[in-house]
């Protein structure tokens, strides 16, 4: 059965609306696009839509409670709840330093997440 996607492109400020016509499954014809880039994106909307994980994770003993994390690539799309889910179970102890890998290879995604800033030690959590 012939169906109809419509998405809006994310690759540039024009923000062009896109249609994408399959039939089960095979990929018709892109319109909307006002160049190469978004009859790409539609296709990969359509065929693998994948997303960064942006969340924050628990930290102990730091300046702050919260330390705002981030995949290094994105992850497909119906798994980025369940990455957001285990990341609420993690509790980290201060300091963490920029970059540092938080999850290695999240839920066999190829992707880890990473801490997105430095986070210091509060002092009067002593130096142990
Ligand atoms: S289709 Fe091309 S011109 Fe249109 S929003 Fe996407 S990148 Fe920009």
């Amino acid at each position: 059965m012939r169906k109809t996607h419509s998405f809006t492109c994310i690759n540039c400020p024009l923000s062009c609306s896109l249609e994408l016509v399959e039939e089960d499954g095979e990929i018709l014809e892109v319109k909307g696009n006002d160049c190469e880039i978004g009859r790409r994106y539609a296709e990969e909307e359509f065929r693998d839509p994948r997303r960064m994980v942006t969340t924050t994770v628990k930290v102990r003993n730091g300046i702050l409670p919260l330390l705002p994390v981030v995949s290094t690539k994105p992850i497909p799309k119906p798994l980025v709840k369940e990455a957001v889910r285990s990341l609420a179970g993690v509790v980290l102890e201060a300091p963490v330093e920029d970059g540092q890998v938080i999850v290695a290879d999240i839920l066999n995604t190829g992707a880890d997440i990473v801490a997105s800033r430095r986070l210091d030690r509060l002092h009067s959590a002593g130096n142990d």
